[in-house]
This record gives structure tokens, C-alpha cells and sequence, in this order.
């Protein structure tokens, strides 16, 4: 129902807050997955398959660095393309080149501590959800994500190379999209699903100092850290 979206944004609610929108139930999609492509080939499409996802939107900054394996741009369209599952990269839901500079600076430094990561990883997230929800509009009328969310897929699976979707700008984004489009539930996929091994979270930089509310998801304080 096109026109009743383009209402929704176009008087009800300024286009600069997308904070605030509230989207109808899609027709067709219940469920938003997180999926990781750091597993074998035979893992990831054995998950997809077994959790009946039928659409599949990469949301890493570059697809083509040396050990992506068969998640490498070219392969990973050739293998959806075999096991029958739609594939898209969606740029701007990426975070940002300059985000992931600004993180690894402070978290691959020597003198780095788990304090020090935990606020980089922090800053990290919060950069990621502001221009996602606010400056890029990803829930704009007629924007890439919109488009897939009120086509015709059930269950559409984002992908990144992190492991852990506790260390991943997917939670944010997932979490983001359940928060502002009615009727749609998140599940976070893991190679566990089809018999493989759990991946591992990579602390410190799993903690999360501050909430994020435009997403849904809390804050996960260091045990021992002094909270305000
Ligand atoms: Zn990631």
C-alpha cells in the first residue's frame, strides 16, 4: 500500500526524524535474520535453507577483500544464485569507512585497554545507528531496504563477516528495523542451527557502555566497571 507509506512519512512525520516513524506490517515479511559468513559454505546455505530464508542483503562496507572465501562479491551471487536465494548489497547499510577507522585506531593500539575499547566500540555503534536511522533514511519511501522489507520475502537474512552478532553493526540494524516496522521479528542465525560449533563473542569489544534506544538494544556493562 504505497500511498498509505508515502502519507505516513510525508505529513504525519518530518522526514529528518525517522526516529519517530512507525511502519505498517509488511504484507509478507515476519522475520528479519542476522547471518554471519564467517562459517563454511555448506553451514551458511544448510542455515538459510533450514530457517527458510529466500532473500539474502549483504551489509559489509567491501565484499571483496582477500579472505572473504565464498562470500567474496562475485561467488556469493553465483552461490545464491544455485541455492535459490535472492541476493543484494544494500551500501548504505554498511557503517561508515571513517566509523571503522575511528575504531580500530583506538582498539588495535598497543596501549589499548578494555576500557578503551569498550568506549571505541560504543562510539562505534552509536556512529553506526545515527546516519542508518537518521541522516542516510534507509526507511525512506522507496529506499533499497524499504523496497525488500514490503516485497514478497518472508524471511530476508542481513549479512556481515562478524562472527558474533553481539559484536556486529547487524544487531543495530536489525534491531532498528523491528523497532520502526510493525510485525516483524529479528532471530540472530548461528552455524549451531545445522550441528556447527557456536562463535565465539570477542571481548571487550562486545561491551556496549551505553543503550541504543532507536534499535532496541541495551547496554552491556564490563563487570567490575563503575557506572554512573
Ligand atoms: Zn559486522
Amino acid at each position: 500500500m504505497p500511498e498509505q507509506l508515502g502519507i505516513a512519512f510525508g505529513t504525519s512525520v518530518p522526514t529528518t526524524d525517522l526516529t519517530r516513524v512507525r511502519l505498517p506490517r509488511p504484507p509478507s515479511l515476519t522475520t528479519v535474520c542476522g547471518i554471519s559468513c564467517g562459517m563454511s559454505a555448506r553451514h551458511f546455505f544448510g542455515t538459510l535453507e533450514a530457517e527458510r530464508v529466500t532473500m539474502l542483503v549483504d551489509t559489509r562496507q567491501t565484499a571483496t577483500y582477500r579472505d572473504a572465501r565464498f562470500a567474496y562479491r562475485d561467488d556469493l551471487a553465483y552461490a545464491c544464485e544455485r541455492h535459490d536465494v535472492g541476493c543484494a548489497h544494500i551500501a548504505e547499510l554498511a557503517p561508515t569507512a571513517d566509523l571503522r577507522a575511528a575504531y580500530h585506531k583506538v582498539a588495535d593500539g598497543k596501549s589499548a585497554g578494555r576500557e578503551d575499547r569498550a568506549v571505541a566500540w560504543t562510539a562505534f555503534l552509536h556512529g553506526y545507528a545515527r546516519p542508518v536511522v537518521k541522516d542516510r533514511k534507509v526507511l525512506r519511501d522507496g529506499s533499497p531496504l524499504r523496497e525488500l522489507l514490503y516485497g514478497s520475502h518472508e524471511r530476508i537474512a542481513f549479512l556481515c563477516a562478524c562472527q558474533h552478532h553481539e559484536d556486529c553493526h547487524r544487531r543495530v540494524l536489525l534491531g532498528m528495523i523491528a523497532k520502526h516496522v510493525d510485525g516483524v521479528a529479528v532471530a540472530h542465525l548461528s552455524p549451531e542451527n545445522v550441528g556447527g560449533i557456536a562463535p565465539q563473542l570477542k571481548s571487550p569489544r562486545r561491551y556496549l557502555l551505553e543503550a541504543i534506544p532507536v534499535a532496541n538494544v541495551s547496554a552491556s556493562h564490563m563487570p567490575g566497571r563503575r557506572t554512573a
